[in-house]
């Protein structure tokens, strides 16, 4: 008897060129798409060791946990790295951006992360890409959390490395990533002699072996059924049109933040500006003197499927995230979520207006 997820036919040369073609297209980009095997932190870590060479100065912008991974990354490859830190509860300025350049005109490479899930806020990439152009640098892109989840637009914006990631806004698989290569960043990885080759990090590799031999023979078997999930999703992107996959999350962001405001009983925004939160997540402050891990729990004690977590490390015991992406950025997770919550603070002995917040979440929607 067949299984439907094991007795599969191989997956063809062609049907791999045409899944990199959709992405492509969703980030609405001429560069190169490389499509990697694994978890978005290898491509993100392949840019990095590809991109920054032994001798660079990297600016390194940290708005939450993975700007401090990629500040690793750098440090590990040789690079001298100038982080620009940011409150997590803010976004950065395009106009910070241009001064630590301007602080530090042998900076030629930047890493930033445009949305972040962990820390729910987002920055505003096509400004802070006009002052690395201006400036001369590399630029790479983390937008795992905001590929739809918002606009992304790598050629327009001036991005030479845009890492992404299936497993957010896109509903898609975890296991398998994309990059999109600009011709500089290619030249750039092609002179750095510490650009990792013949490796499973390596870009270069699939420049080499699967671009220019015109995307012919891929260098492993691929990793199928991530593959064909990662086609599955796109179809279900394109058929119910990227516009309105973005749309969703935005009024799930804005619906669930002005939801948490009105319910009161001590939680705010952990993102003081709107224009700075993410669509991809809302992040939520816990009250004084309540652990968000423990209303977390109450929350998820009367529902386990909500799109309820913990902030993570050391943001656990204050912060609260609302995952509400992919197949979660609907009326019904955001609602939800808020009645939970609303509940777990309400056996608290904190007074909340459930039914304002419903109301004002049904507004902003
Ligand atoms: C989710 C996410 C990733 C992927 O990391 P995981 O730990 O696998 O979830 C990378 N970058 C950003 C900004 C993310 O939000």
């Amino acid at each position: 008897m067949t299984h439907p997820l094991l007795d599969l036919a191989p997956l063809t040369a062609a049907r791999f060129a045409a899944i990199e073609r959709r992405v492509a297209a969703l980030l609405d980009t001429g560069q190169d798409v490389v499509i990697m095997q694994g978890e978005a932190l290898l491509p993100l870590e392949g840019c990095i060791r590809g991109g920054a060479r032994r001798g660079s100065t990297a600016l390194n912008v940290v708005t939450g946990p993975y700007g401090q991974t990629f500040g690793n990354w750098l440090r590990a490859c040789g690079a001298r790295v100038v982080d620009l830190e940011v409150p997590f509860h803010s976004a950065v300025t395009a106009g910070a951006v241009a001064e630590a350049l301007a602080a530090a005109p042998e900076i030629d490479f930047v890493s930033l992360v445009h949305a972040e899930a962990a820390t729910g806020n987002t920055n505003p990439v096509a400004e802070i890409g006009e002052a690395v152009r201006a400036h001369g640098a590399l630029f790479m892109l983390d937008a795992v959390a905001s590929v739809g989840a918002e606009p992304l637009l790598p050629d327009a914006w001036g991005v030479d490395l845009c890492v992404i990631g299936a497993q957010k806004a896109m509903g898609g698989p975890a296991g398998v990533s994309a990059v999109s290569v600009s011709a500089r960043a290619w030249e750039r990885m092609a002179a750095n002699p510490d650009a990792p080759r013949g490796s499973y990090l390596s870009l270069l590799d699939w420049k080499e072996r699967w671009i220019d031999s015109g995307r012919k023979a891929l260098l492993h078997a691929p990793a199928q059924l991530e593959m064909l999930a990662l086609e599955a999703c796109l179809e279900r992107i394109e058929s119910e049109g990227p516009a309105a996959v973005m749309a969703r999350h935005a009024s799930a962001a804005a619906a669930t933040r002005a939801g948490a405001v009105a319910l009161g009983g001590g939680l705010s925004p952990y993102v003081h500006e709107a224009r700075d939160a993410a669509p991809v997540a809302t992040t939520l402050r816990a009250p004084e003197g309540v652990d968000a891990r423990d209303l977390v729990a109450a929350a998820l004690a009367a529902d386990p499927a909500l799109p309820l977590i913990a902030g993570g490390g050391a943001l656990a015991k204050e912060m609260i995230r609302v995952n509400h992406y992919g197949v979660d950025a609907t009326r019904g997770a955001v609602q939800s979520s808020l009645a939970a919550l609303g509940g777990a603070l309400a056996a608290q002995g904190r007074e909340v207006d459930l039914e304002g917040a419903l109301r004002a979440a049904g507004d902003a929607w």
